[in-house]
């Protein structure tokens, strides 16, 4: 796993992070911390990590040059990291491996998620069917509702989808039962955190999962340019796919790293969910970072076209290197996102989540301006299949049309 050069014992990435939680929570976040130090670097712990990713995910993912959408655009050479190509069709699953193992370590028979749009609650029935694990995932009754076939992929594979019926009914009641579920049952749950966010070790144990991407990347851009890349890209919800994208790459000054996050409809409050952009320091769901603020100083409501990308904080790590100078992350919106959504499926053939066509977006604006020399790596961070019926709506309803 990673070398942790940037967290503190007290688990800040310089002042974000941390552990903001009710009292009792401490022991059992304590307890995973420390199981977390004892396998990360145990070999055997490493070796069935590895296998699963190797067999069951089908790693490594290819590192792909899109010869076609590079010509066009005349300048850096574009590729591809293609964690579409994981099964289940995204980068989510590097992350319910790992913790599902340390959970088995930990001699815990349940594990409880909460999910948005239902791609980490997918990723996480899978694993737990793999593993012979009791699954319970807690979802809004309204993301329920708008995400049906998600749900019954879930209950397809074994996991039992409770509805969270309190407030907005979606993603933050979701989190709050499922953290009180896990509080009332710790000694025999395990509770899996989707995206490089909560408390202390969340950040940093999700983070070493997914830095899988950035060994991979640097290994296969090192065999096939002979040296390291220019530019990696990442779009950025809480943090995960960005993260992992960037791990082995800090240390290396040369390669600029950038996240790039979803301004949605525009930059006024409420139409974007670009939190480090347009966000200032605060505490939310057990940790310190960036977030978005209403006048009370609570989240502020968010909006993207990608469920995956709206939520208004973000990985601490994230915040720390913003501060630092060491990534920069910008934004791209909904239209933005979209235009690249059908570029790389006309150019390449590949269909895009909608999450990486913000990332994807940056990079077509990024490499025109680039010798032809340069190299840029976007993280594509999961494939376009779930979207396609949202796409084919809104082309329908003439908010689209199809280029
Ligand atoms: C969930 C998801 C994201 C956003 O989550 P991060 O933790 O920011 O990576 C991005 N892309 C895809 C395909 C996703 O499923």
């Amino acid at each position: 796993m990673t070398d942790n050069a940037t967290i503190n014992a007290d688990g800040f990435f310089g002042e974000y992070g941390g552990q903001y939680v009710p009292e009792q929570l401490l022991p059992i976040l304590n307890e995973l911390a420390e199981t977390y130090e004892k396998f990360r670097k145990d070999p055997e712990f490493i070796r069935e990590f590895q296998y699963y990713l190797a067999k069951y995910s089908g790693r490594p993912t290819p590192l792909y040059l899109c010869s076609n959408l590079t010509e066009e655009l005349g300048g850096a050479k574009i590729y591809l990291k293609r964690e579409d190509l994981n099964h289940l069709g995204a980068h989510k699953v590097n992350n319910t491996i790992g913790q599902i193992l340390l959970a088995k370590r930990m001699g815990k028979k349940k594990i409880i998620a909460e999910t948005g749009a239902g791609q980490h609650g997918v990723a996480t029935a899978a694993t737990c069917a793999l593993m012979g694990m009791k699954c319970t995932i807690v979802m809004g009754e309204v993301d329920m509702e708008r995400q049906k076939l998600n749900v019954f992929r879930m209950r397809m594979m074994g996991a039992d989808v409770v509805a969270a019926k309190s407030g907005q009914k979606t993603l933050k009641e979701a989190v709050d039962e499922a953290l009180a579920a896990w509080i009332g049952d710790a000694e025999n749950t395990f509770y899996l955190l989707g995206s490089a966010v909560g408390p202390h070790p969340y950040p940093m144990m999700v983070r070493d999962f997914q830095s899988v991407i950035s060994k991979e990347a640097k290994q296969q851009c090192l065999e096939d340019e002979g040296r390291l890349p220019d530019y990696c890209i990442a779009c950025v919800g809480g943090g995960s796919n960005a993260i992992g994208m960037f791990a082995e790459f800090i240390a290396d000054e040369s390669v600029k790293l950038i996240g790039v996050e979803p301004s949605g409809r525009g930059l006024e409050p409420g139409d974007h969910a670009a939190t480090l952009c347009l966000g200032e320091p605060g505490v939310m769901h057990g940790f310190n970072s960036y977030m978005l603020k209403d006048e009370k100083g609570e989240p502020a409501p968010v909006y993207s076209i990608s469920a995956g990308l709206d939520y208004p904080s973000v990985g601490p790590e994230h915040s720390h290197l913003k501060d630092l100078g060491r990534a920069e992350y910008v934004h791209a919106s909904d239209k933005e996102a979209t235009d690249a959504f059908f570029k790389l499926s006309q150019t390449e053939g590949i269909i895009p989540a909608l999450e990486s066509s913000h990332a994807l977006a940056y990079a077509l604006k990024l490499a025109p301006q680039l010798d032809k020399d340069k190299i840029i790596i976007v993280n594509l961070s999961g494939r376009g299949d779930k979207d396609v019926a949202q796409i084919e709506d809104m082309i329908s309803n003439g908010e689209l049309t199809l280029p």
